[in-house]
């Protein structure tokens, strides 16, 4: 039943006008392949809910449009989009039954009865709930994680072209979250429907997504495979925001930067920094920091001094001193760091083939 259109947002600019101005959009261009999971990440505020809508047609763009497999839909209202939609707040029935709320979109399109029981049913084993079990019980006598359940298969009934979910899972627990975030994606490759998660969780974006488009104040920063834009992000911002980083200021002259006990030619990080002078930020993953040199490639030694050590199971976070004026952070393997004392110096490594450089903005 693989089906999914490929997704074409073309130059989105939205503006909000009821309230003051708020500039939602600002020239969004995006493009989602068929059969593609991909997110849509960025803080509060950033734009996602109104890019979700704009695609389902539930708002219109002031400007840009908005292709399915490249027919223009900008002008087509939402219910002939062919869409499955899921958002947080469920809008399901409370009081009605699980067999009700599914077939509800079906009994609407004029399905004849048993064909949409026979659909009711193929949806409710593929989100996992089982048909006798489930189908005659209410809303309100499932756990959030179950209604989540029903939400999905609501969704999926019609076997959407396009399957659009807005922070669906943010209410629930831990737990019930990375198992639900599991469920999607296995049904995602199931049914090979097209599919647009909005998430402000960056862990949720990485676990899920084929790819993902990291947005911040209406504007689209970069897009990629969740490892891509990890290991290079464009800029301070998607470094900091997706895991963990050291960003450290530094100040380079004639292409140099210096800082307690070592000199970076900042060259080796990128061409563009050839002969620079002006302030820089240093991007570094905590876990591209060792206590032995890399085996491949270049590194810089640091004469560090241990300020802090957290023990996270088979990981410490080891906080040090010793690199532009913040301290920053080192991920070691617990065996490793036990013999760590603080305000001991340490001699550290970083990893030059997995830093980057930054100029300030
Ligand atoms: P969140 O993660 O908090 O849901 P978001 O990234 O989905 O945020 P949007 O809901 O798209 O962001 O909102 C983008 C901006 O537009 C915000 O500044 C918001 O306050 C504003 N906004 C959203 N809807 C409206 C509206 N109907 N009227 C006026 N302003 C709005």
């Amino acid at each position: 039943m693989a089906k999914g259109v490929s997704l074409q947002v073309v130059d989105v600019w939205k503006t909000y006008r009821d309230r003051g101005r708020t500039e939602a959009l600002r020239g969004v261009t995006l493009e989602v392949e068929r059969g593609e999971l991909f997110s849509i990440l960025g803080p509060s505020g950033c734009g996602k809910t109104t890019l979700l809508r704009i695609i389902a047609g539930l708002s219109a763009p002031d400007r840009g449009k908005v292709f399915f497999d490249g027919v223009d839909v900008t002008g087509l209202p939402a219910y002939e989009r062919d869409i499955g939609m899921v958002f947080q707040d469920l809008a399901l029935f409370p009081h009605l039954t699980v067999y009700k709320n599914v077939a509800f979109s079906l009994e609407l399109a004029g399905v004849p009865r048993e064909v949409a029981e026979r659909r009711v049913r193929e949806v409710l084993e593929l989100v996992h709930l089982p048909f006798e079990v489930f189908a005659h019980r209410k809303i309100q006598q499932l756990s959030g994680g179950q209604q989540q359940r029903v939400a999905i298969a609501r969704a999926l009934a019609r076997d959407p072209r396009l399957l659009l979910l807005d922070e669906p899972f943010s209410h629930l627990d831990y737990k019930v979250r990375l198992e639900l975030i599991k469920e999607l994606k296995r049904l995602q490759r199931e049914t090979g429907v097209t599919t647009v998660y909005v998430t402000h969780d960056q862990n949720e974006a990485m676990m899920l997504s084929d790819r993902l488009a990291l947005m911040k104040d209406g504007v689209v920063l970069q897009v990629g495979r969740p490892d891509e834009v990890y290991r290079k992000p464009a800029n301070a911002f998607v470094a900091s925001f997706l895991g963990e980083s050291n960003l450290v200021r530094l100040r380079a002259v004639g292409g140099v930067a210096e800082f307690r006990g070592a000199r970076l030619d900042l060259s080796l990080l990128s061409e563009e920094y050839k002969g620079y002078t002006g302030e820089v930020t240093l991007f570094v993953r905590p876990e591209h920091v060792s206590l032995h040199p890399p085996p491949h490639g270049r590194y810089i030694e640091v004469e560090a001094v241990v300020v802090d050590r957290v023990f996270l199971g088979p990981l410490t976070k080891v906080v040090l001193d010793g690199l532009g004026d913040a301290a920053f952070e080192a991920l070691f393997p617990s065996r490793d760091a036990s013999g760590l004392e603080e305000r001991a110096p340490v001699k550290v490594y970083i990893d030059l083939s997995e830093t980057r450089v930054f100029s300030e903005e």
